[in-house]
C-alpha cells in the first residue's frame, strides 16, 4: 500500500489567501513557501515573532510557552511551532508588517558599549511595553530586532518618537555602523510592534531582571506600570560588566521616585576590578537574586537579556519558588543564535 501524504488548506486572513500545508510541515514554513509575509525571527519557538491567531481548524503545537495564558485563550498560536491537523483559518498581523520610514534623531553613546538611539516615524504606531520593532537600513541583509526602551504615551496609532538601547556586537553589521557612522537625519525602516514579552494585567510584586541592553523592555514596562499607577512593590536587578557600564541610572531614579510603592534598586557588577570602590552587588544577576532577602514568592518576574543570564535567572527564580507561569522572559537572541537554534532544530 502507498503512503499517502495528508495536507490540509490554510486560508489567511485579512487577504483571504489560501495554501497547502502537509501533516509534518511546521504553518510558517508553508506560509513562507506561498509567500505569506509572516514575520519570524528563532523558529525555535523562543521569540513570539511568528505569532498568528487561529480563527478556526486545529493545531498541534510542539511549544507554546512564550504565549501569556490570555493569548492562548484568545487562540494566539506560533507558526514556527505549529501542525495543522485539520483545514485552518489563521489572521495574521499585516499591520505589523508595514515598513515605516524613520530618521534618526539621537545617537548618544551611554557606555562603552551602549547607544540610546532614538528615530522619528514618518507614521505613528501603537505599542505595548515590552515589544519590540525590528529596524533595517539600507544595505543591510535583513532587519534586526530591538525593544522599544520607553512604554508608548499615545494609545493610539500617534507614537512617532521612538528609543531604543542598542548594545554594540563585535562584528555585527548594523551596530557597529550605528556606533562608528550614524548621525541624526540618517534613515532607517522599522517594522511592529512584534513579541508577546510584555506586562501583564496584575497587582502582584514584580522582580525585573535586566542584562546590559536588556533593560529596555525592562524600563518600557516599569514605565508603563507608573502610567497604571499601581502600587506594585518592585525589585529591579540590572547586570553590567563594570561601575562604568551601568547606563541611564537616571531615568532608573526618576522611576524609583515616581514609583508608588516599594522599590528596589540592585545594580550588579560581574566584572568589576576587586580593587575598586564599589559596594553593591558582584557576581551575576541570578547570583544576586538567589541572595536577595525577602523577595515574595507570590511576585510576577519579567526577565530581559543574553539567553545565558535569563536562563539563569529563569532557574534561580523558579528554585526561590516563583511559580513558572509567572516568569515572562525575553531572550536577545543574535544571528549566532538563530542560526544555531536554526541548525538543531528538530525536523
Ligand atoms: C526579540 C529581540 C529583541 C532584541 N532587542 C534588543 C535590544 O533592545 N537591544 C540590543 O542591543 N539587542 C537586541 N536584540 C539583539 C539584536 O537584534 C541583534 O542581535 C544585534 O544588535 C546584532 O546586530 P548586528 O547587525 O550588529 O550583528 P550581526 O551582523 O547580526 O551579527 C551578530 C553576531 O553574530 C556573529 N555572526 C553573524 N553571522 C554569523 C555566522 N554566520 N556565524 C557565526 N557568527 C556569526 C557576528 O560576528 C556577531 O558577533 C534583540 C533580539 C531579539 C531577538
Amino acid at each position: 500500500m502507498g503512503f499517502v501524504k495528508m495536507s490540509h488548506m490554510v486560508t489567511v486572513y485579512p487577504s483571504g489567501r489560501r495554501f497547502e500545508v502537509a501533516d509534518n510541515q511546521w504553518l510558517l514554513d508553508a506560509a513562507l513557501e506561498n509567500d505569506i509575509p509572516i514575520l519570524y525571527n528563532c523558529r525555535v519557538g523562543a521569540c513570539g515573532t511568528c505569532q498568528v491567531r487561529l480563527l478556526s481548524g486545529e493545531v498541534a503545537m510542539t511549544s507554546d510557552v512564550v504565549l501569556s495564558d490570555e493569548e492562548i485563550e484568545a487562540g494566539h498560536i506560533l507558526a514556527c511551532q505549529a501542525h495543522a491537523k485539520t483545514d485552518v483559518e489563521i489572521l495574521i498581523a499585516e499591520d505589523a508588517m508595514q515598513v515605516i520610514p524613520a530618521r534618526v534623531d539621537v545617537v548618544e553613546h551611554l557606555s562603552s558599549s551602549i547607544i540610546h538611539l532614538r528615530c522619528t516615524l514618518d507614521k505613528g504606531i501603537c505599542y505595548q511595553p515590552g515589544q519590540y520593532a525590528q529596524v533595517n537600513r539600507e544595505g543591510l541583509d535583513r532587519p534586526r530586532a530591538y525593544s522599544f526602551a520607553s512604554a508608548c504615551q499615545a494609545q493610539d496609532n500617534t507614537q512617532d518618537k521612538v528609543d531604543f538601547f542598542v548594545r554594540l556586537v563585535p562584528g555585527g553589521r548594523f551596530t557597529t555602523w550605528l556606533f562608528e557612522e550614524a548621525k541624526p537625519g540618517d534613515t532607517l525602516e522599522l517594522s511592529g510592534p512584534f513579541g508577546t514579552f510584555g506586562l501583564r494585567k496584575s497587582q502582584a510584586p514584580m522582580i525585573l531582571a535586566a542584562g546590559g541592553s536588556g533593560l529596555a523592555p525592562i524600563k518600557a514596562i516599569m514605565e508603563g506600570v507608573l502610567q497604571q499607577g499601581l502600587a506594585r512593590p518592585a525589585w529591579l536587578f540590572f547586570g553590567v560588566q563594570t561601575e562604568k557600564d551601568l547606563f541611564d541610572l537616571e531615568d532608573i531614579q526618576r522611576i524609583q521616585k515616581a514609583w508608588p510603592g516599594d522599590f528596589s534598586f540592585v545594580p550588579v557588577l560581574s566584572n568589576e576590578p576587586d580593587d575598586s570602590p564599589w559596594q553593591g552587588a558582584r557576581g551575576f544577576v541570578h547570583q544576586a537574586i538567589t541572595k536577595a532577602q525577602q523577595l515574595p514568592q507570590n511576585a510576577e518576574a519579567y526577565i530581559c537579556g543574553p539567553p545565558p543570564m535569563v536562563d539563569a535567572t529563569v532557574e534561580a527564580l523558579s528554585q526561590l519558588g516563583l511559580a513558572r507561569n509567572k516568569i515572562y522572559a525575553d531572550r536577545f537572541l543574535d544571528s549566532r543564535d538563530l542560526l544555531h537554534a536554526i541548525e538543531s532544530r528538530p525536523r
